[in-house]
């Protein structure tokens, strides 16, 4: 009948509200960008490319808008297929968005491709991002190196870091959203629940501790998370990998190495939920999982 009657009282006319897609090849700064905007550490950061796995909403709300920020995995060439799932879930960000932001690496010397086969579905900006890295005119060579690769509606030299810039292109980005209510409640900053966060947590504990191979091979799931009035909170997690080589190392000499895991992780968890916590961390095998579908699916990717 009368749509209008099923807005909810106190949206102000005008008010937008929309989805914006960010697409990047990993490092470039995506991460740093939704935690500046949202203002808290939703999406982890860390040195290493390809932390993020799962898509990540944050959520950008004001009295006249509400901007739903589509975190992706790293744009990379599938080589398994976890990249594939992670791959798949790049679409479907890019499928539900009403703005794709394709941020790039101002410091790198050869312009990242593979992501601007994505440009040109919805309506994209490019982000120049670590801007506070180079010098100024140096940013718009570069640019130009990008617009002659594709016609980006707007072009805006940021830093996610230092927040250069950031309020010109929301105030733009806005203009691209459709009118409409909010899809989410004003005081949501994000749509995972905590446990989301606890094992990207533990994820990061265990990318800053390893390089290459363990990290690459490794979930956390989350098994139960309790919370205990006027006792500490209860969580067991697991970390699966994919031999028992890597299991030794994971668990170290007595329990040491993972005992270290532990500790740092408890540390944020509890900075994180504001809570005490007791925790209990497993170790299991679960042969190749990265290239089982049945695994995925119940790592929560859409194998
Ligand atoms: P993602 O893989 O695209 O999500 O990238 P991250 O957000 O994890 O950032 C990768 C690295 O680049 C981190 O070390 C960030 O601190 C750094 N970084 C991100 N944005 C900026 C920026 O604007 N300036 C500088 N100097 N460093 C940045
Ligand atoms: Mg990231």
């Amino acid at each position: 009948m009368e749509p209008e009657l099923l807005l909810p009282d106190d949206v102000p006319a005008g008010h937008r509200c929309g989805y914006a897609a960010l697409i990047g090849q990993p490092n470039v700064g995506k991460s740093t960008l939704i935690n500046a905007l949202v203002g808290q550490k939703l999406s982890i950061v860390t040195p290493k490319p390809q932390t993020t796995r799962h898509r990540i909403l944050g959520i950008l709300s004001a009295p006249a808008y509400q901007i739903v920020l589509l975190d992706t995995p790293g744009i990379i060439e599938p080589r398994y297929r976890l990249q594939e799932a992670m791959m798949r879930n790049v679409r479907h960000a890019i499928s539900d968005a009403d703005v794709l932001l394709f941020m790039a690496d101002a410091t790198r010397d050869t312009p990242d491709s593979l992501g601007l086969s994505f440009v040109g579905e919805r309506p994209s900006f490019l982000l120049l991002n670590k801007i506070d890295l180079i010098r100024q005119e140096d940013a718009l060579p570069l640019a130009q190196v990008y617009l002659n690769a594709f016609p980006f509606k707007e072009v805006f030299p940021i830093s996610a870091l230092t927040g250069f810039n950031l309020q010109p292109m929301l105030t733009t980005l806005l203009t691209y959203l459709p009118e409409g209510p909010p899809f989410y409640p004003k005081d949501q900053l994000s749509e995972h629940p905590e446990r989301f966060f606890i094992a990207e947590i533990i994820r990061e504990k265990i990318f800053l501790k390893y390089s290459q191979e363990v990290p690459y091979s490794t979930q956390v799931n989350v098994v139960t998370y309790e919370e205990r009035e006027g006792k500490k909170d209860m969580l067991h997690a697991e970390i699966v990998v994919e031999r028992d080589s890597q299991k030794a190392i994971l668990i170290g000499k007595g329990g040491s190495a993972l005992k270290r895991i532990g500790i740092a992780a408890r540390k944020d968890i509890e900075a994180f939920t504001g809570r005490p916590l007791y925790m209990q961390l497993h170790v299991k095998v679960r042969e190749r999982w990265r290239s089982n579908d049945t695994f995925l699916r119940s790592f929560g990717f859409e194998a």
